[in-house]
């Protein structure tokens, strides 16, 4: 069997999957903590030059550029200290040089990135696919994080998104190509609607302009049919959450949980990605 073929069978793509996740998941973690930063700078940029001001110099600073480094001593991280998971777990979770603590963020947004990656590998068997799930786990992991530090869902991750979702779907990956479009739609306006409602209601905006965007890519890969049952979904967990947070509220730890919506859509939707049609089934049975 060649190396290729034995990679892909059942019972070692999901494992495949995993490794491959784990280090997708290290590289979600500089996304996730540089490209609002590479995003602000941008804007800063762009006022600097309308106001006919000079434009602040700044170092190059992208996704590769500078290396990683600890926030606290400056340390450059050596490749040994960049494993995923292993690193952090061999470390305890604290910088080499200084002892400063490593936030769990990063070995939580590794593991995500892994097991879905598996989960994908594992539910949907090789092809298109599973790899279309991964793209859309990793990404999905990216904006729940970036959104729930900063409250953006960047335009450079939503959009390319929903383009990936109706190419896969040129050949039926998930679902028919027409059922994709008017899914992106769909998903754009089910939720604008919802803005729109909610602000004529209560005066005050529950989600932002991004969410559509990223509903309209949850559309572009699952189709329209699956879009009610996101929504639901991630009005459910959004309760779930706000419970919480008013149960932290009583208890004088205010502050410490501040939600956003981007998180419960990337929720929903990876439920509705492996459990959609059965619960879909199931419900209207
Ligand atoms: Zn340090």
């Amino acid at each position: 069997m060649s190396a290729l073929g034995w990679l892909t069978q059942p019972a070692v793509f999901p494992w495949v999957a995993l490794v491959l996740g784990l280090c997708i998941g290290s590289f979600l973690n500089v996304v996730i903590h540089r490209l609002p930063k590479m995003m602000e700078r941008a804007w800063r940029a762009d006022c600097a030059e309308l106001a006919g001001q000079p434009v602040p110099p700044e170092g190059t600073y992208n996704l590769c550029v500078p290396r990683s480094n600890c926030p606290g001593c400056g340390r450059n991280i050596r490749a040994l200290e960049n494993l995923p998971l292993a690193s952090w777990l061999v470390l305890r979770g604290k910088c080499a040089g200084c002892g400063k603590p490593i936030g769990l963020r990063y070995p939580l947004v590794e593991l995500l990135a892994g097991l879905g990656a598996a989960w994908s590998a594992w539910h949907f068997g090789f092809g298109p696919a599973a790899f279309a799930g991964m793209l859309f786990i990793w990404c999905t992991i990216a904006l729940a994080f970036i959104d729930q530090a900063t409250g953006y869902l960047p335009d450079d991750i939503t959009l390319p998104l929903l383009w990936a979702g109706l190419l896969f779907n040129t050949a039926a990956t998930f679902v028919p190509l027409y059922d994709a479009v008017v899914g992106a739609a769909a998903g754009y306006l089910s939720l604008w609607l919802i803005y729109w409602a909610y602000w004529l209601a209560t005066g005050k905006e529950g989600m932002g302009f991004g969410d559509f965007k990223m509903s309209a890519a949850i559309g572009a890969f699952f189709g329209w049919k699956l879009l009610p049952l996101v929504i639901l979904l991630s009005s459910m967990v959004g309760l779930a959450f706000g419970v919480l947070q008013m149960v932290a509220a009583k208890r004088g730890w205010d502050g410490a949980f501040r939600f956003h919506f981007g998180p419960y859509l990337a929720i929903a939707a990876i439920v509705a990605m492996f459990w959609g049609q059965p619960i879909m089934r199931w419900y209207l049975n």
